[in-house]
């Protein structure tokens, strides 16, 4: 029977970067932690993002305001994280085949993060490419990374739970005794649990192929392609490598296709020989080629407090704070959703405390 004052009980619906990030953020502010999830760090599932990101920290320059914020957040975050050896310092070119306008480079919003980002000069570039710029960024890798994150959880107590939930109420009861809050970060889940059922949700498939060359020291963007096409090469702190990619707005097809991995080889060949120290493309040494799907949302992420009447156990109203729908940019933003999931947690318990006391 639950309680009828308000308990510290949360519970995190979400075992991909948001949800387990957002999960040690709770428990390190001291609220009782539950983090319950169809997929877990570790897990080969395609029906989870996470596992298959590039991982670095590279903004878009339309993201908004909002998601800036939680990037620069993401962005300290990450880089003290580097003598850990999980995230590496990762220095990075951009070339495109053609001629782009980089006049944004001079004004970027985190320049004062990284004030190497510059244009390189026309007379500098490699033949074959007509613009070019260049900072140094960060990467990661999301196979030892989300298991880190993980046992950062584990140490600090929270329950984790292996389950599909249908619905918000469902994880509101899913603990003893009485939950007063919901974090919802289920990624494309949002679509279908109960509750929600955000229409808004739709998947960006990305294909990727991991390979091993330790050896590199930088990483590489190219665009401007005639198909249209892109590559980005990312070298991670575990000398694996992540060649890239697509970006299939709306597509849900979690199968390889054989043409894109080749496309991927050859083309990050031509960009970066290094990868075989010359020998062709296939030579590389391919590990996997992968797909996964963004959790993109039109109208952007969703971070929301939102309230719900729960019935059993007598009527009460349950917070759900919504964290979900960051598309392609879910580790460089993790950090700042989690603190932003925090913060709303506490105004919904704040509020539940005053209300209680009326
Ligand atoms: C090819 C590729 C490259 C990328 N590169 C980068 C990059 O360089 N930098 C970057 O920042 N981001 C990158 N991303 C994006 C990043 O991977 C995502 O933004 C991030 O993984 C989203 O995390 P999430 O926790 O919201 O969703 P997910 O990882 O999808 O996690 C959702 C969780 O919710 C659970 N769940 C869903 N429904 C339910 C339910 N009903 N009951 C219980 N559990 C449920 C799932 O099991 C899962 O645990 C890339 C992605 C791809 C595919």
């Amino acid at each position: 029977m639950p309680s009828s004052s308000p308990s510290n009980k949360v519970v995190v619906i979400g075992g991909g970067v948001i949800g387990c990030t957002s999960a040690l953020i709770l428990a390190q502010r001291g609220y009782s932690v539950t983090l319950v999830a169809r997929d877990l760090p570790g897990d080969l599932s395609q029906d989870a993002c996470s596992l298959f990101a590039g991982a670095n920290w590279h903004p878009f320059q339309d993201s908004s305001l909002q998601v800036q914020s939680w990037e620069r957040i993401g962005f300290l975050k990450l880089k003290s994280l580097i003598p850990s050896g999980l995230v590496r310092s990762l220095p990075w070119v951009a070339y495109s085949k053609t001629e782009d306008d980089n006049s944004y480079i001079d004004t970027a919003w985190y320049n004062d993060l990284i004030p190497d980002h510059k244009t390189i000069p026309k007379n500098e570039l490699p033949s074959g490419y007509l613009t070019g710029s260049s900072l140094t960024t960060l990467s990661l890798a999301p196979h030892t990374y989300l298991p880190w994150l993980l046992a950062q959880l584990q140490n600090l107590g929270v329950k984790v739970v292996r389950q599909k939930v249908e619905s918000i109420e469902e994880a509101a009861y899913l603990v003893a005794g009485r939950v007063d809050c919901v974090v919802n970060a289920t990624g494309l889940g949002a679509a279908s649990l109960g509750g929600v059922m955000d229409e808004e949700c739709f998947p960006i498939r990305g294909q990727t192929v991991l390979v091993r060359a330790p050896w590199l020291t930088y990483g590489q963007w190219v665009s401007g392609y005639e198909d249209g096409t892109f590559i980005y090469i990312i070298p991670r702190p575990d000398g694996n490598v992540i060649l890239g990619g697509t970006m299939d707005n709306g597509s849900w097809d979690t199968s390889i296709h054989h043409e894109t991995t080749l496309r991927i080889l050859q083309n990050a060949y031509e960009a970066m020989p290094e990868l075989s120290n010359g020998s062709g493309w296939e030579a590389i040494d391919v590990i996997s080629s992968n797909v996964g799907l963004r959790p993109a949302r039109r109208g952007g992420p969703r971070m929301e407090l939102e309230e719900i009447k729960v019935e059993k156990g007598g009527e009460r109203t349950v917070g759900v704070v919504h964290a979900y729908g960051i598309g392609p940019a879910g580790y460089q933003a993790s950090w700042g959703m989690a603190e932003n999931v925090g913060d709303l947690v506490y105004k919904h318990f704040r509020s539940t405390i005053n209300k209680s006391k009326l």
